[in-house]
């Protein structure tokens, strides 16, 4: 069957497993896969580099104008350079996740953010994901997928997800974070 050159935008609950079905729903019909989280783990790097963020997580206002000069993109095989640079290992470390979420909350970064998955989206053919991806970002896609799992089986997914980070957690604390 001849799949219609479109955007797939995968929304849905926290631990459902948008990403892993994104990637294999991507892979599954050629398309690129197009990780939303994975640009702004981009720019809380780029941001560190530069010496952007303070020790109490606030980012310098010089930060916005700065953003212009980030040039972020995903190879073929789907991983994230910056100047043309693989920097899928830099992007994973737990010094960039701990810093994600205030770079991520700031109206110029997610503008930033929703600019570029729209140039990359031009010719269709991708598939993405993220908690605001088929509402915010493409509300117009082509097909929108939202997940949904049951209560247990997401927190299970989580406890599973957390211990495989070598972390020491309950599973009554991750049902209570769900
Ligand atoms: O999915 P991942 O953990 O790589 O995402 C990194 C971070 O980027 C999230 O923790 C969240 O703060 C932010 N993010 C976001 N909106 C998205 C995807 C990710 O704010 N659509």
């Amino acid at each position: 069957m001849k799949i219609p050159d479109i955007v797939i935008a995968v929304d849905g609950y926290s631990s459902t497993g948008k990403s892993s079905f994104a990637k294999l729903l991507a892979k599954e019909l050629g398309f690129l896969y197009l990780d939303s989280g994975a640009l702004y783990r981009a720019v809380t790097l780029f941001a560190q580099n530069k010496g952007l963020i303070r020790m109490n997580n606030t980012v310098s206002g010089m930060f916005r104008k700065e953003l212009d000069s980030l040039d972020v993109s995903f190879d073929r095989e789907g991983r994230t350079c910056m100047d043309s640079v693989v920097v899928e290992n830099q992007i994973r470390t737990m010094t960039v996740s701990s810093q994600v979420s205030p770079v991520a909350a700031l109206p110029y970064v997610r503008e930033f953010v929703d600019r570029r998955l729209h140039e990359m989206a031009k010719g269709g053919r991708v598939v993405m994901d993220g908690r605001d991806i088929g509402t915010t970002v493409f509300p117009d896609a082509g097909l929108k997928i939202f997940m949904t799992a049951s209560f247990e089986a997401r927190a299970g997914r989580r406890f599973k997800e957390l211990e495989a980070k070598g972390l020491n957690v309950d599973i009554e604390e991750v049902k209570k974070n769900l």
